[in-house]
């Protein structure tokens, strides 16, 4: 018997959007399990928490076989190998993105060789789409229901009138 062929994808997630989901789907057409990697602390000024951030992911990836998710607080590279992943998955939507995901993945193959960097290029159809916007139109009001799955269209409300 083969050992099933693991993937990570990791990233902040504050929140997930359709993007992100996207390319877990698309990752898991090639490894037998992706397991979506919830970074604990970011040096982000983060909107959600981690156990908020987590719960809108798990929701998000109910119907998805293939997708796990969790969360993690080591190096990715660390974590990846703590879950015999074999690749890093990442998403890319923009020149400016290719800069950060280069230097990522040779800082992340330096520390650790053996976990492949997998990059995904953006479908067109959701490469517009970032948390940091769907944070900023939810926080001037209006509701991301094309970026973000209903939940967290509620999530996000619900957050902002707690913010007032
Ligand atoms: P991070 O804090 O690691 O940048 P994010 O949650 O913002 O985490 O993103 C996680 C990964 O998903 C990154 O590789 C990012 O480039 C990718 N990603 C984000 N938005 C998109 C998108 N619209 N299309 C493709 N990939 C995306």
């Amino acid at each position: 018997m083969t050992a099933a062929r693991i993937a990570v994808y990791p990233g902040s997630f504050d929140p997930v959007t359709y993007a992100h989901l996207d390319i877990a789907v698309r990752a898991s057409r090639m490894f037998d399990r992706v397991i979506m990697g919830v970074f604990d602390r970011p040096k982000k000024n983060l909107l959600f928490t981690t156990d908020e951030r987590m719960a809108l992911l798990r929701e998000s990836i109910a119907g998805m076989p293939r997708v796990e998710a969790t969360t993690y607080s080591a190096l990715t590279v660390d974590f990846a190998r703590s879950l015999g992943a074999v690749a890093m998955v990442r998403g890319l939507r923009t020149v400016s993105d290719f800069e950060v995901e280069y230097n990522m993945a040779q800082l992340n193959q330096t520390l650790d060789a053996e976990v492949e960097v997998v990059v995904l290029m953006a479908s067109r159809r959701y490469a517009h789409i970032s948390s940091s916007a769907v944070r900023e139109i939810a926080s001037l009001g209006r509701d991301p229901v094309e970026f973000v799955p209903p939940h967290i269209v509620e999530a996000l409300r619900q957050k902002f009138a707690q913010r007032g």
